[in-house]
């Protein structure tokens, strides 16, 4: 029995929201909004997704000492995930927040502020963001190094790539080291070492990363493809989301056979009015992190996770959107 169904690695940012009629040319001013700030970062929302959901979870992340860092740390209490994997200001152990629960940071001069996204939204609904990583940036293999014990509690470990490439890098290996499954998502899209991609189980991609991954290779036009081709680079399954229609998922033990114990499934997402989709895609990969850790079927877990990132889209916001297990329990009935 582990002690984490879920660990995830990466980034915790405050997103900065403000609402205007038009973006500002060079030397320009405009006025906008009321500024809104949301929790946000890729790894902290889908530790919440999962958290939410009823996952043992803990994010192993950096953040600073300071307001934000302060916000993100209780977003992730209050969702439900430990504190045990937090990092906060120049800390060098994780879990300085969860002995006394009160985030009692080892500060330090040159401690790096919390990563923050200036996310400006115009009256087209098209966003601009312009990402500071601070902490994010600080996350080290040292680090990953430091939290061996959350890695031996981890039956599966989640990674995405808005922290240093080295560190995820590390996490995968200590992850294949301790023996947990691991979920990697790689976004923003990058192009992974063949040692991190062959430990991968599965590579979660949307339809922009998978033609990113897949660049210069020319897979044809639909989802089967990109997975058979995403497959050739060296993951033991794929998962490819699909928006609106769900995903695909593409490895041994699903669907039907396509070759060598390969099979394929399409998994279609319940119909639902979608309002906004930030944060859709942590949802789904924090969803299906928890429900392997759980002990499902690759399959299994995507069914799960489609109904989980179609809840999301119903609402406004990133974990703000999140929906519990038991709203999952009787969504698309
Ligand atoms: P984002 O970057 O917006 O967070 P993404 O591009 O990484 O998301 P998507 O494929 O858009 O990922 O969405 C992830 C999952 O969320 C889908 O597999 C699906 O289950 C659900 N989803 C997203 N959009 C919709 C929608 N309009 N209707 C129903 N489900 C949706």
């Amino acid at each position: 029995m582990h002690g984490y169904d879920l660990l995830v690695v990466g980034s915790a940012n405050a997103d900065l929201v403000i609402g205007l009629d038009r973006r500002p040319g060079p030397g320009e001013t405009v006025l906008g909004s009321d500024l809104v700030i949301h929790p946000g970062g890729k790894g902290a929302n889908q530790a919440a997704a999962a958290a939410r959901l009823g996952a043992r979870t803990t994010l192993l992340a950096r953040v600073g000492a300071d307001a934000y860092g302060r916000m993100l740390a209780e977003a992730q209490r209050a969702a439900g995930a430990a504190l045990s994997g937090l990092l906060i200001g120049a800390a060098k152990t994780p879990g300085t927040v969860a002995k006394d629960g009160t985030g009692g940071a080892e500060e330090g001069k040159d401690a790096p502020p919390t990563g923050v996204a200036l996310i400006t939204v115009d009256a087209a609904g098209d966003n601009s963001i312009v990402v500071s990583p601070g902490a994010n940036g600080r996350l080290t293999p040292d680090d990953v190094a430091a939290a061996h014990d959350l890695f031996a509690a981890a039956a599966v470990v989640s990674l995405q790539l808005e922290i240093p490439l080295e560190t995820v890098t590390a996490a995968a290996q200590a992850a294949a080291e301790h023996g947990a499954r691991l979920v990697l998502n790689p976004s923003p899209p990058a192009r992974l070492p063949e040692d991190v991609l062959a430990l991968c189980d599965p590579l979660v991609v949307n339809e922009h990363e998978a033609r990113l991954l897949l660049d210069g290779q020319s897979p044809g036009a639909g989802p089967e493809e990109w997975a058979t081709a995403l497959l050739a680079l060296g993951p033991r399954s794929v998962v490819v989301t699909l928006g609106a229609e769900g995903a695909l998922v593409a490895g041994p033990a699903v669907g039907a056979e396509v070759t060598d114990g390969i099979g394929m499934a399409r998994v279609p997402s319940p119909r639902v009015r979608a309002v906004d989709t930030t944060g859709a895609g942590d949802a789904f990969t924090g969803a299906l992190g928890w429900r392997l850790g759980r002990g499902d079927g690759l399959e299994e877990a995507v069914r799960y996770a489609v109904r989980v990132g179609a809840l999301a889209v119903t609402r406004p916001g990133a974990q703000e959107s999140y929906p519990s297990a038991e709203e999952v329990g009787t969504a698309g009935q």
